[in-house]
């Protein structure tokens, strides 16, 4: 993909999609940082990375440690080819579950990462001949998903802010694009079906594809989007859920 020693940072891949994503780029050659909140997991999933790559302690939901994450990223590559834009979902529920802490938790987390994310590493990317950005979203900004009213609500602010910097960022050579994952076996998804078996078999039923995702298989697409081969891809909104989107456009 021709990615050898091109740098990324990964943000919220200690497991999961993240580090499916990682996985791919260190697989191409690529050096890579990733961040989340727990130094045990973080350094697990940096030995099963290989030993390249590199990790910081952040919660993304913290203005402080997004500053901290782009000052060790500026000492450490000082230039960057590409920023993975990723974080915990937001609390499951109802709208009646859900209480107004709640939504301004989930702002937090899942629109202002993206946004401080976005400003502190901008002068990175600046700085790269190559450079990408690519917003992780999900498939709840095409069609709702039951129970998920803060994923449902807050994520497609995640796409205004990509389809506004599109045109904002575009004009300086900085591609932009968001991916929307349908549902893969990762632990969030584990954790949203628990043991109710009915659900499982109704999600599974949805997805023309006959099955959930392989973590790697949305990897494989992410790193192809922040790659130089998609050179021409800008703006987009990717999805990558084995057909579950039901509409026409
Ligand atoms: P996961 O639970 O397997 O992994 C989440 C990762 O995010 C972990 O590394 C965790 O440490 C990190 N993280 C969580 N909160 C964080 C925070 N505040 N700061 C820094 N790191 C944090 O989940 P996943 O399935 O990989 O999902 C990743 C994102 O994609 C979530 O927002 C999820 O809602 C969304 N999503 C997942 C799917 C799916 O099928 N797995 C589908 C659509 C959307």
């Amino acid at each position: 993909m021709e990615l050898t020693d091109r740098r990324f940072l990964v943000t919220a891949a200690s497991r999961g999609l993240g580090y499916s994503v990682a996985s791919v780029l260190v697989d191409e050659g690529a050096r890579v940082i990733i961040c989340g909140r727990n130094q045990d997991a973080l350094e697990a999933a940096t030995d099963a990375l290989g030993g390249t790559a590199h990790y910081v302690v952040a919660d993304l939901s913290k203005r402080e440690d997004i500053a901290r994450l782009a000052e060790e990223v500026n000492g450490h590559f000082e230039e960057l080819d590409g920023l993975f834009v990723n974080a915990g979902g937001p609390r499951p529920g109802r709208f009646d579950d859900v209480l107004d802490s709640d939504w301004a938790d989930a702002f937090q987390l899942t629109v202002m990462s993206a946004v401080r994310l976005t400003k502190s590493i901008v002068p990175l990317l600046r700085k790269s001949e190559t450079p990408s950005i690519l917003y992780s979203t999900s498939i709840s900004v095409k069609q709702p998903i039951d129970g998920l009213v803060l994923s449902n609500s807050l994520r497609l602010s995640v796409i205004g802010l990509m389809r506004t910097l599109a045109r904002e960022l575009g004009t300086i050579g900085i591609r932009i694009n968001a991916v929307c994952p349908g549902y893969f076996s990762t632990r969030r998804v584990q954790e949203l079906i628990g043991d109710n078996q009915k659900m499982a078999q109704e999600i599974i039923q949805a997805i023309p594809l006959g099955r959930m995702g392989e973590p790697i298989e949305f990897g494989r697409i992410c790193s192809f989007l922040m790659s130089p081969l998609a050179s021409y891809v800008h703006g987009a909104v990717v999805l990558i859920d084995g057909g579950i989107y039901r509409g026409m456009t």
